[in-house]
């Protein structure tokens, strides 16, 4: 395999049923005997309204490559367009596309959700001969593509720039080629799904071309199968209304699963009078372990239930688990703890405080012990009031492993916390730095987000395949 080639970018590809072949794309066996490279650069000529003078760096930023709406996320720098000549009132922009990339491909789409967008497998070029460069490129379907295929698909179930990857492939011309833009993986089970914007390009599913069949069926891998009540599944982005509902994640290893809240709720699947707990509900999710079948060995004996009367428990009175005197109760040692009356479900500072514990959270930001101990939910549509269309499973998680590791009993976590910066206490714990970090600011900033989110007020639910709280 050789370095790179050039070519240079030419018209759209017309429209001519999903995903046209070129009329001149060679076959499979021209296309195996071409030379191979690991990239290709793309020439795209654009016209500069220029006057005589420089105009200025942002000379070449107006093309219609498109490559400005590239999220640039995936890490590449490929998405950067560099000026490559200058030339009277023409300028060469250049992007470069490498074997693994998802592309966008000119059609008649572009600029619209249902543009075209492909994985680059093979470059390969007849001869270095700058117009000679094709690329094997297997396709990625939208609702829309799906709905042509198959004509029992219903396009409403994909999000619109939510594609299928298929197995589906042809050989392009890479004049065809307009820019890179990332295609996220959504899994159903994740606990660090992506984040969504409307105009994010994801993937939760596979389309076998020759089968027709769409695998797993567009986001229906959720709830209890054959007893869920929502004739549809979970479109992030749906045009629906009625799909305006919210889910509920149970995190544990042997779950890993959302449900939706009208079914829990439809199910009775819902805190009962019958089981009692020594805590109250918001030691109850902390305790559900994200890494683990079990609920967390420190929290146990205080959250797993019991169908006993030894306390008459009603959480319908602590509903908010983030109230102000959570805030304040967890605030650090020195501040004296009373006992709870004794129909109320300790809250966590007296948990720890009966096992002489207090200090262990003691430096941890109350915004941290707080989102810990909130449920994990997600709702359909643009991000607002803390809500997103992924879920705060990712915020959740992490906030429950860091309170986790501040209950073990390894010294030189605890003495060290302060000391560490934010990449090393995630590397000791084992969590992913990207998305929110034990840095004091984060959790400073999540705590005055928190006065105006309305996430965490849910009804008292709890999973129906582990009856932990969720
Ligand atoms: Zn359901
Ligand atoms: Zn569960």
């Amino acid at each position: 395999m050789k370095g790179k080639i050039r070519c240079r970018r030419k018209g759209q590809k017309s429209q001519g049923g999903v995903f046209p072949a070129s009329k001149d794309a060679p076959s499979a066996e021209q296309f195996g005997r071409m030379l191979r490279f690991g990239q290709c650069e793309v020439e795209n000529i654009v016209s500069v309204e220029s006057d005589t003078e420089e105009s200025g760096s942002d000379t070449g930023s107006s093309d219609s490559t498109g490559s400005s709406d590239s999220t640039g996320s995936s890490g590449s720098d490929s998405t950067n367009p560099s000026l490559a000549q200058k030339d009277d009132t023409l300028q060469t922009n250049v992007v470069t596309f490498r074997t693994g990339d998802s592309a966008v491909l000119a059609s008649h789409y572009d600029g619209t959700p249902n543009l075209w967008v492909g994985y680059i497998t093979e470059i390969c070029a007849e001869s270095l001969d700058i117009d000679k460069v094709w690329v094997k490129v297997f396709w990625t379907w939208s609702g829309r593509d799906l709905q042509a295929l198959i004509q029992s698909f219903d396009a409403s179930e994909f999000a619109p720039y939510e594609r299928a990857v298929s197995n589906y492939a042809t050989i392009e011309s890479a004049s065809t080629l307009l820019d890179v833009k990332h295609m996220y993986e959504w899994d159903e089970q994740s606990l660090d799904p992506p984040e969504l914007d409307f105009d994010t390009l994801f993937t939760r599913s596979t389309l076998s071309y020759a089968r027709k069949v769409v695998n797993p069926k567009a986001a229906f891998e959720m709830c209890l199968p054959g007893k869920c009540r929502s004739p549809r599944g979970y479109n992030p982005f749906s045009a629906h209304q009625h799909d305006d509902t919210i889910m509920h994640f149970c995190p544990r290893i042997t779950c890993r699963r959302w449900y939706h809240q009208i079914c829990l709720l439809h199910w009775n699947k819902i805190d009962s009078s019958a089981v009692t707990h020594l805590a109250d509900r918001g030691v109850r999710l902390l305790a559900v372990d994200p890494d683990d079948g079990q609920s967390c060995p420190l929290l146990a004996y205080y959250t797993d239930g019991s169908e006993s009367n030894m306390m008459q428990v009603d959480d319908d009175e602590h509903p908010d688990v983030c109230s102000e005197s959570d805030h304040q109760s967890n605030s650090g040692p020195g501040i004296p703890i009373s006992a709870p009356e004794p129909s109320t479900p300790y809250p966590l500072d007296f948990v720890l405080a009966e096992m002489s514990r207090s200090d262990v959270i003691a430096d941890l930001p109350p915004a941290l012990i707080c989102i810990s101990q909130c449920p994990i939910v997600r709702r359909p549509g643009p991000a607002q009031d803390g809500w997103t269309p992924a879920g705060n499973v990712k915020e959740v998680v992490l906030a429950r492993r860091l309170v986790y590791a501040a209950f073990e009993p390894d010294e030189s976590i605890n003495d060290n916390w302060s000391a560490l910066n934010p990449q090393e206490c995630c590397d000791r714990i084992g969590v992913s730095f990207r998305y929110a970090t034990p840095y004091p600011p984060y959790w400073q900033r999540r705590e005055k987000e928190l006065e105006t989110e309305t996430w965490m007020y849910q009804p008292p639910v709890i999973c129906p395949n582990c009856n932990a709280a969720i």
